[in-house]
């Protein structure tokens, strides 16, 4: 028997929201609904009431102050294609390959974050880029560092009265890439992705890794290794045993499993593969972005 929601909520300011959450904890937030439309349509288990966020004006823009990015949690894949390519490239790049121009237009960075599947491409980039997720209750706000964000297959530290406002993502500070494996090139969940940030100034570099553990995850080893190994002041082409070893470090630090997208042996494999790659290109990118460095010989 088909249990609609009996409760259809749809607050018009953010105060409203967390009024409505904290009276309904058990409401389910719909955004985009790109994730939650599914669910319904397949009539797993139903909430009893569905809160809609699509009328807040404060999740649906992005504001920069200093190095930092705001994303509110409504502002769709498109939106940070077109407007944030330039400061989050990385998180553009893996926007570009959500879905489909349908899905793009609605689905948003909070909703990815929501339903804190291991594969949302979202969680790549903003883990590299050590980026924090602004969340709210009624009680107060309280920032979390992506990193601890998500604790389980489809779990987060999100508690039942909170709700996401906003996504915190420091502007690029060097070049950035995102690539990910599929079965084709779009619609497509990520058989495993990768996401590389560097951080010449502080000769440091972010990773993250998407659908290969129980939630996205980073490549400590990996980071410290070509923190140590790659030269700043007078970038040469990368030596190939580092973008080896860093390949190696990153496949090292995934946690896959065998399932219906791939095998767990595969991931790692093709982990190391996109790891070499985007590597390759954004130290190409460095390259070319520093002065004297003239013609690069990398080849995408
Ligand atoms: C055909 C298709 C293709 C897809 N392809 C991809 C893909 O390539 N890559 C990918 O990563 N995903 C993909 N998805 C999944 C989906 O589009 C993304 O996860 C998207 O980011 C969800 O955003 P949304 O705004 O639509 O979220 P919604 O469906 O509205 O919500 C998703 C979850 O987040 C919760 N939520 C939403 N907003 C908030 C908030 N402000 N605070 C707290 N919780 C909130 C909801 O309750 C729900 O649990 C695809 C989905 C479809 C249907």
């Amino acid at each position: 028997m088909r249990t609609d929601p009996a409760v259809f909520l749809r607050p018009a300011t953010w105060a409203e929201a967390l009024a409505a959450k904290a009276e309904h904890p058990a409401a389910r937030p719909i955004m985009g609904g790109t994730d939650v439309m599914v669910e319904l349509n397949f009539d797993r288990p139903r909430p009893p009431a569905l809160l809609d966020l699509t009328a807040i004006p404060e999740l649906a823009g992005w504001e920069r102050t200093g190095g930092l990015i705001r994303l509110g949690a409504g502002v769709p894949y498109t939106r940070i294609i077109t407007e944030l390519g330039d400061a989050l490239p990385g998180l553009a790049g893996a926007a570009r390959t959500v879905g489909s121009p349908q899905i793009r237009n609605r689905g948003t960075v909070g909703g990815n974050l929501g339903s804190a599947s291991p594969a949302g491409d979202a969680h790549p980039p903003l883990l590299a880029t050590g980026a924090a997720v602004e969340v709210a209750s009624a009680r107060g706000t309280r920032e979390i560092p992506i990193g601890d964000f998500f604790t389980g297959p489809k779990r987060s530290a999100l508690l039942p009265d909170e709700l996401i406002r906003a996504v915190r993502v420091p502007a690029a500070a060097g070049p950035q890439q995102f690539a990910k494996v599929g079965t084709r090139n779009a619609m497509v969940i990520a058989v495993c992705s990768f996401a590389l940030a560097l951080r010449p100034a502080d000769r440091a570099a972010g990773t993250g890794i998407g659908s290969a553990g129980p939630v996205p995850l980073q490549a400590p080893e990996a980071e410290e290794f070509l923190a140590g190994e790659l030269d700043w002041t007078s970038p040469e082409a990368l030596d190939e045993r580092v973008a080896r070893r860093f390949g190696e470090l990153v496949a090292a630090a995934a946690r896959p499993i065998d399932d219906v997208r791939g095998h767990a042996a595969y991931r790692r494999h093709a982990l190391a593969v996109l790891a070499r790659r985007t590597l390759t290109w954004a130290w190409d990118d460095y390259r070319r972005e520093t002065a004297g460095a003239g013609d690069v010989d990398g080849q995408r």
